[in-house]
């Protein structure tokens, strides 16, 4: 294990109607260091008179934004990306302090966004419309896009900085101001996000951070009529709240939820390679990734190579804080995660599967959980049918194609897949066969600024990038004039 330390923090603050506002008397939350268990800041929590400020400084801003020319847009979202990779380092150190990811992870995260910047300041100039040919010669249609309005965001505490650009560069980009409740336990990479954006000269207004219980801002949020759009990223269970009270005010809505990606693994695959590509992949961020791949369906003339690979590699993981050089998984982000991966290892165990390395919390202090490598897990085991979201990785054989896909699609997740294969033949079944919003063939290529991301089934509606990514944003106008 890895030393902890003990660093400096800034305590954070709500940002509403371009003003930073610190506590001042209101409610605070405590911000905890998974890796020490120590407190490292207080947040403030936003009254209902701080949320009202935020909806009526959003919308006075939507009436000038609305019409803001997408090259004052793109110029915002292009100074940003700037930024973004000037202050990496403390944004990166901020995240790392917060929920525990390693500083190198961290600081590529705040790098790797820039391109969101760039690619939402690029398309953000391409939002076409239309014109459709008409039926009389003295009639001129047109289709128009136009941004929706205000937005309500809320992103999780996984990829603090990552979450939360893709939706404000979305949603800036479309001409729509924010209220964005980022993650209250990883806060400051949201407010680093907010002070980027005044720098780059944003209008007071278009852009405001809030925090508090959560269920209470998001209610609060999506109940009021300023509000017309909301983002979610986090779990199936809370994308269905928040789903219901967005549709019961026929509010547009994105929804990035869980996972349970299969992996599966063909015998004439280049086995040592995937293994040593997985056992990295899943992994990275103690495995607390909506895409981490999950349930490992592993070819039966290749497991004994596949498995024994896999575990050694796993071995090697260096677990310790996030701050120390050579970490290469922190903690999870909080004790509840730590918590829950116990209760996925012994329900496991009690199926009959092995537990192959890992499997148990490492020390008293701080969140840490060991690399976790499951074999022989039944199809029913809670390992192989609710997202783990930690560092487990539940692997189990197949015999033939039929079999894997059938097995992968029984579930009611569709957001990521992987398949490792030689064959072209199988490699277009894979990707005809796998119900999943992503398909991922010998390589880990998505979550690129150019390339949607989403699910479908149960993880969610809408994409974020791509193309794609101002769709959820932009409402169609159809008009017809005569002369
Ligand atoms: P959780 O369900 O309590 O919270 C998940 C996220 O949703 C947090 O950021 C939380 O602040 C937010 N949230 C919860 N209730 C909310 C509400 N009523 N309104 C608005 N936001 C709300 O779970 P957790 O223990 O923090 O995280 C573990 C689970 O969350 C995992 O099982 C995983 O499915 C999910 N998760 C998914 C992602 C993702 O990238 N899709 C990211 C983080 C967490």
């Amino acid at each position: 294990m890895n030393q902890p330390t003990h660093p400096a923090y800034e305590d954070p603050c709500l940002y509403i109607d371009g003003e930073f506002v610190a506590a001042e008397g209101r409610r605070t939350q405590a911000i905890v260091n998974p890796a020490t268990g120590q407190t490292i800041g207080h947040l403030p929590h936003a009254t209902r008179e701080d949320l009202d400020r935020a909806l009526a400084a959003a919308e006075r801003a939507f009436a000038s934004w609305r019409h803001s020319s997408p090259m004052e847009r793109s110029r915002v979202l292009r100074r940003v990306g700037e930024l973004s990779r000037e202050r990496a380092q403390a944004i990166g150190r901020g995240i790392t302090l917060e929920m525990g990811k390693p500083l190198a992870e961290a600081v590529a995260e705040v790098v790797n966004c820039a391109e969101h910047c760039e690619w939402h300041a690029e398309e953000c100039r391409r939002i076409y419309g239309r014109v459709v040919p008409p039926r009389l010669p003295n009639v001129r249609q047109m289709v128009l896009r136009e941004p929706v309005g205000v937005c309500a965001a809320f992103t999780p505490w996984n990829f603090p900085y990552n979450q939360a650009i893709r939706k404000i560069a979305a949603a800036i980009g479309a001409g729509c101001p924010v209220i964005i409740k980022g993650p209250e336990d990883a806060p400051s990479a949201v407010l680093a996000i907010a002070r980027m954006f005044r720098d780059a000269g944003l209008p007071k207004g278009v852009l405001n951070v809030v925090w508090g219980v959560p269920a209470e801002v998001s209610e609060h949020l999506i109940r009021s009529p300023i509000v017309r759009k909301i983002s979610f990223t986090g779990s199936v269970a809370v994308g269905r709240h928040l789903a219901s009270l967005a549709g019961a005010q026929m509010k547009r809505m994105t929804m990035e939820l869980g996972g349970h990606s299969p992996v599966l693994v063909f015998a004439d695959a280049d086995i040592d390679r995937a293994a040593d590509m997985l056992a990295t992949f899943k992994f990275r961020n103690a495995g607390q990734v909506c895409v981490s791949p999950t349930r490992f369906f592993v070819q039966e003339p290749c497991w004994d190579r596949f498995m024994e690979r896999f575990i050694a590699k796993t071995r090697q993981i260096k677990v310790g804080d996030g701050l120390a050089p050579d970490t290469t998984m922190g903690p999870l982000a909080h004790a509840r995660r730590v918590e829950a991966m116990g209760q996925f290892v012994e329900d496991a165990r009690s199926r009959g599967a092995r537990i192959e390395t890992g499997g148990e919390r490492l020390t008293e202090a701080g969140c840490f959980f060991a690399p976790t490598v499951i074999s022989h897990a039944h199809d029913a085991s809670m390992a192989m049918t609710q997202e783990p979201f930690g560092p487990i990785a539940a692997c189990a054989p197949f015999r033939d194609l039929d079999e894997v896909l059938k097995r992968a699609n029984a579930l009611a997740y569709g957001l990521s897949s992987y398949a490792f294969t030689t064959s072209t033949r199988t490699a277009l079944a894979v990707q005809n066969g796998l119900e999943a919003g992503m398909v991922n063939i010998n390589h880990f290529g998505q979550a690129l600024a150019e390339t949607p991301f989403g699910g479908i089934k149960d993880s969610g509606m809408g994409s974020e990038g791509g193309t794609e990514t101002f769709d959820g944003y932009l409402v169609t106008k159809f008009v017809t004039q005569m002369d």
